[in-house]
């Protein structure tokens, strides 16, 4: 037997765990409490990193479950003010510019486990203790529900829950259908807001500049999300290319003609 080959992981289609997720993890983490939002100093980021490790280590990355999430759930809890919380679906990095310039909103990448996970993968193995830096199920070709995957499903479904008074979504116009069901906006975070506390929900349909607009506020995905929410007792508001939004895409792209005031 070749005793001292290394040990070999499960081999799946997508990519490995992040190389030094730990160290990435951990860096974050300080950087969140100590720096971003300095409020949670007294957070203990070790305590994080192994709530998460535990999450997931040791097991089939495609049978992690919910509930395997909820130690570290209830550990890095996160309340975000009424009125501050902004969803995003296919708009990541505009949504992330807004808040950027509004200080006061929030996503989810806003909060600590948001922040710290965003962009990263990470998988276990059930035969062994280490992390698989190989390879990690890939969401069509292995397993709909992975390590990674519940995680966002679990994080986004507590999102929702706190939320509170008037919330905000930026969805993109410049695809066929602004709103899907399938998305973990439409499938996990409009039914998870509670109508005893958000009173609103506000979309706004960003048009890329440069895309011809493909949705608006008067398609029909909108109006699906509006009859959703007229259903769960949630007012909807709608508006296309909402001004500080569209401010941002034009500090891009100065010299289209839709940021000039003279059109
Ligand atoms: P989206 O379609 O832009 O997806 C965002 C990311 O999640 C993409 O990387 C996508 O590949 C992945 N994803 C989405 N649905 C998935 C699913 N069912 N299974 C596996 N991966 C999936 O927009 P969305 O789906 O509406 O998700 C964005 C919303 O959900 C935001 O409001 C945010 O709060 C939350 N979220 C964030 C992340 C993240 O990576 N930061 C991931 C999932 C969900």
């Amino acid at each position: 037997r070749l005793w001292h080959q290394p040990l070999k992981h499960r081999e799946w289609n997508g990519t490995g765990s992040t190389a030094h997720f730990q160290d990435i993890f951990l860096g974050r983490c300080y950087i969140y409490t100590q720096l971003v939002q300095p409020e949670f100093r007294d957070r203990d980021c070790k305590k994080i990193e192994e709530a998460f490790r535990n999450a997931f280590i040791s097991k089939d990355p495609c049978e992690v479950t919910e509930e395997d999430y909820h130690p570290l759930m209830e550990l890095a809890s996160q309340t975000v003010p009424c009125d501050k919380t902004v969803f995003w679906s296919r708009t990541k990095e505009l949504a992330h510019q807004y808040t950027w310039v509004r200080q006061e909103m929030f996503t989810l990448e806003n909060t600590l486990l948001g922040y710290v996970a965003d962009g990263l993968t990470w998988c276990g193995d059930s035969g062994s203790s280490e992390m698989n830096y190989q390879s990690c199920p890939d969401w069509r070709k292995d397993c709909k529900n992975n390590s990674v995957t519940v995680f966002w499903k679990v994080l986004s479904k507590m999102f929702a829950e706190n939320a509170c008074g008037m919330v905000q979504v930026v969805l993109n116009g410049s695809l066929s259908n602004a709103f899907s069901k399938d998305s973990t906006f439409g499938g996990v975070e409009v039914h998870n807001l509670h109508p005893e506390k958000v009173h609103t929900l506000q979309a706004w349909v960003m048009h890329d500049i440069g895309k011809s607009p493909s949705d608006s506020c008067s398609g029909s995905s909108i109006m699906d999300l509006k009859s959703i929410m007229s259903k769960r007792n949630i007012k909807f508001t709608c508006q296309d290319n909402y001004r500080p939004v569209k401010f941002l895409q034009c500090v891009r792209n100065p010299e289209d003609s839709s940021c000039s005031l003279r059109t």
